[in-house]
């Protein structure tokens, strides 16, 4: 491996090349051991040529975002792992419809501030979710009734062949937690949105009302990777944790949080063993229990 970190090295001077980093310095769980190389891309010719060099190569190439609804695995990921970091920013209007762009490495929060400044509704649901602007497209993110799917009106990305290639919203195929982006390695650059003009103290209260919402309900002070389970098929699966009694059950340093059962928190020396084999037990129980499937909603990678 330390001949192609040089070689990386050398090549993308623009970006952030390290060896051997530790994957739970950038995941939410604060979990994750070590990828071989991680790259922080700053550069699209830098981005085309990793894609490019990963495929002549043979290597594994991974992506994480803002690691927030991501689980990397104790032994870490081999290959290369990349971080898309571009954080431009750009707003143009058509009358009252704000067209916004910006970089996938851009956090909602940033970008939900940027609206405000810029009193741009539509994107306060987003606000208070910790992802990148990629991650939330691939995962269609949401919440209180929002999701990427309303706002999004295209996208562009670098597709397997190291292509830079935009699709428009209907050729994204969004559904709940779901896009394009899960089924292929497609390295999202660029989210176009559709939004309209507000008025700041409207968007402000509500963004305020939505994150009191989520420090209410919510172990924000804990270590997690969000809602670990996807939203059940007829009924609410925090409340069926709950009710199987698993608020609280911990295995090893992985806990069902006390707080919101929907929520597998960290309370401080989990691994990723210890999440995962509590993501199965509380399968496990509630299908025994209720005859209910539960399915995970973080994503896993590494080995
Ligand atoms: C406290 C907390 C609260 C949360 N609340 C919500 C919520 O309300 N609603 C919700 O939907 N989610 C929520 N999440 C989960 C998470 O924040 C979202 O899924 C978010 O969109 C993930 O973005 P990310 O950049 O962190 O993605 P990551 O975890 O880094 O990656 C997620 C997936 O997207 C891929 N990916 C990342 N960037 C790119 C890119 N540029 N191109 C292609 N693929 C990419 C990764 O390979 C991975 O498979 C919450 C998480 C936490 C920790």
């Amino acid at each position: 491996m330390q001949n192609i970190y040089e070689e990386i090295l050398k090549n993308m001077p623009n970006s952030e090349v390290k060896q051997n980093e530790l994957m739970s310095k950038h995941t939410s769980f604060r979990i994750g051991g070590p990828a071989d190389i991680w790259i922080r891309v700053k550069d699209i010719d830098e981005l085309i040529y990793i894609v490019n060099y990963a495929n002549k190569n043979n290597l594994e190439l991974s992506i994480v975002g803002n690691g927030s609804n991501t689980l990397v695995k104790d032994k870490g990921i081999r290959g290369i792992t990349i971080s898309p970091c571009f954080e431009n920013i750009d707003i143009k209007w058509e009358g009252d419809i704000a067209i916004v762009n910006a970089g996938s490495g851009v956090k909602l929060p940033v970008l939900a501030n940027e609206l405000l400044k810029n009193e741009i509704e539509g994107f306060e649901f987003a606000s208070g979710i910790p992802g990148s602007v990629g991650g939330a497209v691939r995962m269609n993110a949401g919440a209180y009734g929002g999701e990427m799917k309303q706002i999004v009106e295209s996208v562009t990305f670098i597709n397997e062949e190291g292509n830079l290639i935009t699709v428009r919203n209907e050729d994204i195929n969004f559904s709940y937690r779901y896009s394009r982006f899960k089924e292929k390695k497609e390295i999202i650059v660029n989210v176009k949105f559709k939004l309209s003009k507000g008025n700041a103290k409207e968007i402000k209260e509500k963004m305020d009302d939505l994150n009191g919402k989520r420090i209410e309900k919510q172990p924000l002070n804990m270590p997690s990777g969000g809602s670990t389970f996807k939203r059940g098929n007829g009924f609410i699966t925090s409340q069926i944790i709950d009710e199987a009694g698993l608020k609280g059950y911990k295995i090893g340093g992985a806990q069902v949080s006390e707080k919101h059962a929907g929520f597998i928190v960290n309370t401080g020396n989990a691994t990723a063993e210890d999440v995962l084999n509590l993501v199965d037990y509380v399968i496990k129980v509630v299908y025994e229990k209720y005859g209910k499937i539960i399915e995970p909603e973080i994503e896993v990678i590494g080995e």
